[in-house]
């Protein structure tokens, strides 16, 4: 993505290096029951192949308190295992544990289970996949969009809902609370796609139902306000680690560690996620790179944040900062002729590592471009993302 210059050139542009699919992700191709294969590029030498092979097994029906076993066989060290509505757990030999599933999520039809392995130096994971087929009346079989009306990316504003039933006939709605906003379409057929784009900025708290049969079953669409999706979020109520690598850091920069914590501060006050500086090896590092680094069309980029996981949950964040920029001069939170100091560009460069994306709200501090006038540091908008994405004043 190319990022528009603009003084203090105070672009923070980001970089997606896992796409929230099932198969596969911008790290390497994961097989089911197979083998993960690191791609070559940007952050992959982090991680190594393996062989995760999980096998589901227990009842094909849906029902309160069904057990699941899961085993986990594989050539790295497994150490845990994360599925859609049990969150990880740790792993001991040998490697099958029951999966207790007290209310699968409404919705799903698929217990999936992803396997996390460590590799044996260190901590940098490696995946493998599981699934087991559960039978339900109706499936919404998935959202594959989140729309974002404020997102930078068209496609991020689009819904798109698949539905199988198991009876003809099928209704999907978008709902507020119990009142129904638009009907999204019906069927007369077992299977259906609907879609709709919203055209422009509207609320946040919209589900869609889907009913059929005379079962309704309702899934949260992450329908936003002013703030977009980027990539899945870490799991939440943990403590999340971080590390600042100063190899590299500019003379200018002096003190931006000072900052950086200030940041890490600023979003513990306002969002409940709590974070633990660490000497290195943090959850999320940050550290300084040259603008060799940054991908084409973003050298002049100030900052870059991203985040990479398995497609369900992040397991890794990275924030690099451009020793080029000289953006990251200006210390603090506060305003230099009414522009931000770097304090904006460290924020925003961390809640992207969190799961945020760009938006086209001038005013939130996700928009890609820092100018006079732009916010110093999280906004209404980016509380209310975090807040969406880890709810963790209630952990
Ligand atoms: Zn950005």
């Amino acid at each position: 993505m190319v990022v528009a210059s603009m003084a203090p050139a105070g672009a923070a542009e980001h970089t997606v290096t896992a796409a929230p699919s099932d198969e596969s992700d911008a790290l390497g191709t994961i097989t089911p029951n197979g083998v993960f294969k690191p791609a070559s590029g940007y952050g992959a030498s982090d991680y190594e192949a393996a062989a995760v092979k999980v096998t589901v097994s227990g009842p094909s029906t849906m029902t309160k308190n069904a057990t699941y076993n899961v085993k986990v066989t594989g050539s790295s060290k497994v150490c845990g295992i994360i599925e859609q509505s049990v969150p990880r757990q740790d792993m001991k030999r040998p490697y099958t544990i029951p999966v207790t599933l007290s209310d699968l999520k409404a919705g799903s039809s698929r217990l999936k289970v992803y396997a996390v392995g460590c590799s044996k130096t260190d901590s940098y994971p490696v995946y493998g996949i599981g699934y087991k087929t559960i039978s339900q009346p109706v499936h919404i079989g998935k959202v594959t969009r989140w729309v974002a009306p404020a997102s930078e990316k068209a496609s991020d504003r689009k819904l798109t809902v698949s539905v199988t039933t198991a009876k003809t006939g099928v209704t999907a709605r978008l709902v507020k609370g119990t009142k129904t906003v638009r009907t999204l379409g019906t069927r007369k057929a077992r299977k259906a796609t609907f879609t709709w784009a919203p055209g422009k900025t509207r609320p946040g708290g919209y589900a869609v139902t889907v009913t059929s049969g005379g079962t309704t079953v309702r899934v949260p669409t992450g329908i936003a306000d002013n703030w977009a999706p980027m990539n899945p979020p870490f799991a939440r109520c943990k403590t999340l680690t971080w590390s600042y690598n100063a190899a590299n850091e500019p003379a200018r920069a002096k003190n931006m560690a000072v900052d950086i914590k200030s940041g890490f501060n600023r979003i513990t006050s306002a969002t409940g996620i709590r974070f633990k500086r660490v000497a290195k090896g943090g959850t999320i590092s940050l550290t300084w790179a040259g603008k060799k680094h940054f991908p084409d069309g973003e050298t002049d980029a100030d900052g870059l944040g991203g985040s990479s996981g398995n497609g369900v949950v992040a397991t890794k964040g990275t924030v690099w900062f451009n020793t080029a920029s000289r953006w990251v001069g200006d210390p603090g939170y506060g305003r230099y002729d009414g522009v931000p100091g770097r304090g904006a560009l460290i924020v925003h460069e961390v809640a992207h590592s969190l799961g945020l994306g760009h938006v086209t709200t001038t005013s939130a501090l996700m928009y890609p471009v820092s100018g006079v006038g732009s916010p110093t540091s999280l906004t209404r908008y980016e509380i209310a993302g975090l807040n969406s994405l880890y709810n963790a004043k209630s952990c």
